[in-house]
């Protein structure tokens, strides 16, 4: 596939004189080429959303939310091909990148729904306070390559509906889905409203130190999130940071495990692993773990894992030679110490990052496989006996993004899911998500929320009107 594809900047499309090779994961080569970024580029790029932004802050919300979903509509009249783009750069199945566009679609909708609200502090005779919400300016987003064109989506409706211009940078493993939103967006959109900058390096890091920024949304790696903090301090952006997760779920004695394991398949090996919020660490009960643990091992052995291209498949690839290797050394580490392979565990020699769906048990806190977020589709169960011991192993981890309980008792499993450490706690689900809802980190998961009006309110700054009559 050869394609020409460009960067825009203040509504125009721009190519750069340097390109970067894009991968295709299913077959471990470049299929296209990608504009790099100067530092000059990013400067235009910053100049055009400072410019248009006294305009479109003006811009009365109702327009705006128009516009969001005039996007909305152009998305959808396109997504075929951006399912081909998506597909192809990521290495999801078809299917599954339709399903990311349709909820990027969905979530267009929703956000432009969203008002900041005006509260009222005081009112009487003497004084009133009110609370009014204002954008921030310029928002750099930094996005990474499980969902890229979800997570742009997150980033992006949000910071407009705002009022914020935004200058967006995706991940270089997958920027041409990134760069192909922007455009259809910039059909709609008044020119530099919406631009996108690609590149490898230090484009990220010359974004979050940008003196034009005023916030920066990021979602992707804790290490990068701390750089990113570092760097930012300079310039006192507002951050709102999605990190990593370790997600843990705790499956208790009295659950119904023929019910929960297609489900916990799912929510485990969705993406191939490759989900902020997957589960990744699965503690089950003695009484139920061989039982559960051959369930979801009959699921594992099933699955077909292959490339985008062929219909059939239900898994893809590992997006990149990184990842793989992580999955690799964290399966062969898991080996080494008396892992037991119930499925997978080999990656075949043929080209691509393909890893087989992977459940491994005789596995516990203090190994690799179980204390680090593995990304990828390999999933430890870890036996327990108490479940006050199971919630601390849970809660013992730097991460807090999400945990679960499953059970047949809601009451008895919502008390215990209040008790671990995490921005989003489920029962009997795991990773669900909703435009409604804030989802954020605790702990070294993250700084702030996104979705809702919390999520809106996070590319605000509040002001206080204090008026004496
Ligand atoms: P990453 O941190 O390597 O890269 C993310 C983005 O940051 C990319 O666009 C990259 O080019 C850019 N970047 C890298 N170094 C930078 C720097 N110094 N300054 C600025 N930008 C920089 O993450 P990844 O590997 O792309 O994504 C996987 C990670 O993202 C996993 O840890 C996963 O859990 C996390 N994630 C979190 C959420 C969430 O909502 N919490 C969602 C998806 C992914």
């Amino acid at each position: 596939m050869t394609q020409s594809h460009a960067m825009i900047i203040n509504g125009e499309r721009v190519e750069a004189a340097g390109t970067f090779g894009v991968i295709d994961p299913a077959r471990a080569e470049f299929f296209a080429d990608c504009p790099a970024a100067s530092p000059e580029h990013l400067d235009a790029a910053v100049a055009a959303a400072r410019k248009a932004f006294p305009t479109w802050r003006d811009t009365v919300i109702e327009e705006r939310a128009r516009l969001l979903n005039e996007i909305a509509n152009a998305v959808e009249a396109d997504k075929d091909a951006l399912a081909v783009l998506l597909s192809t750069e990521q290495g999801k199945p078809r299917a599954s990148a339709h399903g990311e566009i349709g909820a990027a679609i969905h979530w267009m909708r929703e956000t432009a729904k969203l008002r900041p609200p005006v509260e009222v502090i005081r009112d009487d005779e003497k004084n009133r306070i009110e609370v009014h919400r204002k954008p921030l300016g310029v928002v750099g987003s930094i996005t990474p390559w499980n969902h890229p064109v979800l997570i742009a989506t997150w980033h992006v409706m949000p910071a407009l509906m705002a009022g914020n211009c935004v200058v967006i940078k995706p991940s270089s493993y997958t920027p041409l889905s990134t760069l192909r939103l922007v455009e259809l967006a910039n059909v709609h959109l008044p020119r530099g409203v919406l631009n996108s900058v690609t590149g490898e390096g230090g484009i990220g890091r010359a974004i979050t130190g940008h003196p034009g920024i005023d916030k920066i949304v990021f979602t992707g790696s804790t290490p990068t999130g701390r750089n990113i903090m570092s760097n930012a301090a300079d310039t006192l952006k507002r951050l709102t940071l999605e990190l990593g997760g370790n997600d843990a779920a705790i499956v208790l004695p009295d659950a119904d495990i023929d019910a929960i394991a297609p489900v916990i398949f799912a929510k485990s090996f969705g993406n191939s692993g490759q989900t902020c919020a997957a589960l990744k660490r699965l503690y089950v009960h003695e009484s139920l773990h061989d039982a559960l643990a051959e369930k979801i091992a009959v699921l594992a052995r099933a699955a077909k894992v292959g490339p985008a291209s062929d219909p059939a498949s239900q898994f893809g690839p590992l997006q990149n030679k990184a990842q793989f290797d992580l999955v690799r050394a964290l399966a062969d580490d898991a080996r080494a110490n008396g892992g037991r392979f119930l499925a997978g565990g080999e990656a075949s020699d043929e080209a691509g990052y393909f890893f087989p769906l992977t459940v491994v048990t005789e596995v516990t806190d203090g190994m690799r496989i179980v204390d680090e977020e593995q990304f990828g589709p390999i999933l430890p169960i870890v036996r327990y006996s108490d479940v006050d011991d199971a919630i601390a192993r849970a809660n013992a981890s730097e991460n807090g993004l999400g945990g679960s309980i499953w059970s047949t008792d809601i009451k008895k499993a919502e008390a215990l899911a209040r008790r671990l450490e995490c921005g989003t706690a489920w029962v009997n689900d795991h990773s669900s998500i909703s435009p409604a809802a804030p989802f954020g980190g605790a702990k070294q998961s993250g700084i702030g929320v996104e979705f809702g009006h919390w999520g809106l309110e996070e590319y605000m700054q509040m002001q206080t009107v204090h008026i004496t009559r």
